[in-house]
């Protein structure tokens, strides 16, 4: 397979190029020349098969030559090391739990993924050391850390905003230490976001050491997450009914993965596009103008985008035609005190313990079933993170105290060590001087 840059001036690249270098040289997102089909063989078949065949069957095209199967079945199996459980909250309404892995996040897909990918290049082409460099607004950085964590040839380095995430997101990012460094920004995610992005054309910085992006800008861990939809489709509970999914976005990297899915056939009916008030892809869908406002900060602060980065390839993916993505897609966005009171709900109606971003998911697939009125269709809001990862806010809103897990109990009492960063001079200082 091979990608394209969507500004359409840099050449083609493969797969594992297109992974190392993360964004084209004209700055623009790789995307795959052609989406491949299933065949209607391999989607019967989907529920005789397991997570890591059904994975291999779906990346594997996109993917080519550049990795060997062997190998490239064994980077699965690492990286789908746990479990994905289906919980029926309702008789049409399932959450599929994505967070069960190392870091409770569902990121770990993506970051897993794409660390054994470069790992691999490094093994047999790569010499150079590669610095992954990323902005997180919580769960990124601390699904990245653990994912490349004593990787050979890589470092990483990661910005998140002073105290606008968690305290246990904070400490998967800060604890690891070894090739993992964690720089405390004085800002916001979007500032975060911007001094990445700046560095990355900093040709004082790129002379001396090769950059990469490990958001979801990056193809392996964009592509990666596909996987959830065909776990979704092969486990759901009404597999009669027409299945609907609904996905808390932020980036817009997870929805758009499932997107891929359905372009290759995979039977999904409808996507809904769930987001806290940092709103700009549902107002777009519900009006066509496309108008980023500054981000807000709420509950469900992963979320907390103004921009997302992913939507320019969803434009591609319905070859930029409005009314032919709204067929498919339908947004929806809630305040912090919807959710809360979805929260309540979903805790007092079935004991299921939502995170602010599951109860988001959850509201935006209540929505749309509660406006088609029909009992004819299966619905399964993704879940996003643990409720432990949002443990305040899960715990005042609903009134219990969260056990932790054992992922969790492991890093509470490690020493945070992060570098302090007060704008774009001091992130530069820092790579200068290594
Ligand atoms: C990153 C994240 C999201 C948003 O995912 P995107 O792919 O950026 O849309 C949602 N929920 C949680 C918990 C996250 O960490």
């Amino acid at each position: 397979m091979k990608y394209n840059s969507l500004n359409y001036n840099s050449s083609t690249v493969g797969f594992l190029k297109a992974v190392r270098k993360g964004l084209a040289p004209d700055r623009g997102l790789y995307f795959p020349e052609t989406i491949p089909l299933l065949s209607q063989n391999f989607i019967e078949n989907i529920p005789n098969l397991s997570n890591h065949e059904l994975a291999f069957n779906a990346i594997q095209p996109f993917i080519g030559n550049d990795i060997p199967k062997e190998r490239l079945k064994s980077i699965i199996e690492d990286t789908l090391n746990f479990d994905f459980p289906i919980i029926p909250i309702t008789n049409s309404i399932a959450s599929l739990e994505l967070f069960c892995g190392p870091t409770l996040a569902f990121k770990d897909v993506g970051a897993r993924f794409m660390a054994r990918c470069l790992a691999y290049a490094h093994e047999v082409k790569e010499k150079q050391n590669l610095t992954i460099l990323v902005a997180t607004s919580g769960d990124t950085g601390g699904a990245v850390a653990d994912g490349f964590f004593k990787v050979e040839g890589i470092d990483v380095v990661i910005l998140y905003p002073k105290g606008k995430v968690s305290e246990v997101q904070e400490k998967q990012l800060t604890t690891l230490g070894e090739n993992i460094t964690a720089l405390e920004v004085n800002g916001t995610f979007d500032d975060c976001q911007n001094m990445v992005k700046s560095a990355f054309i900093d040709p004082e910085i790129t002379q001396n050491i090769e950059l990469t992006s490990a958001n979801s800008i990056n193809i392996a861990r964009w592509l990666a997450q596909m996987f959830y939809y065909f776990i979704a489709y092969k486990n759901r509970p009404n597999p009669h009914k027409d299945l609907i999914i609904s996905v808390p976005s932020g980036n817009f990297g997870n929805l758009c993965a499932g997107l891929v899915a359905f372009k290759m056939g995979l039977p999904i009916k409808h996507f809904i596009a769930s987001t806290n008030i940092n709103n700009t892809v549902p107002n777009y869908l519900s009006s066509g103008s496309y108008e980023p406002k500054k981000s807000v900060s709420t509950i469900s602060n992963a979320m907390d985008v103004e921009d997302p980065s992913n939507f320019i390839r969803i434009q591609k993916l319905f070859n930029n035609d409005f009314h032919k993505m709204k067929k498919v897609i339908t947004g929806y966005a809630y305040t912090d005190p919807q959710t809360r009171k979805a929260m309540k709900e979903i805790y007092s109606e079935s004991k299921y313990i939502p995170d602010p971003h599951g109860a988001v998911s959850y509201l935006g697939l209540k929505g749309y079933l509660d406006q088609l009125g029909d009992e004819t269709t299966q619905g399964i809001f993704f879940e996003t993170a643990h409720p432990v990862k949002f443990a305040s806010t899960v715990e005042n809103t609903l009134k219990i105290k969260l056990d932790p897990p054992k992922q969790i109990e492991k890093i509470l009492n490690k020493t945070k060590l992060s570098i302090p960063i007060n704008d774009y001079k001091s992130l530069k200082n820092f790579f200068l001087d290594r």
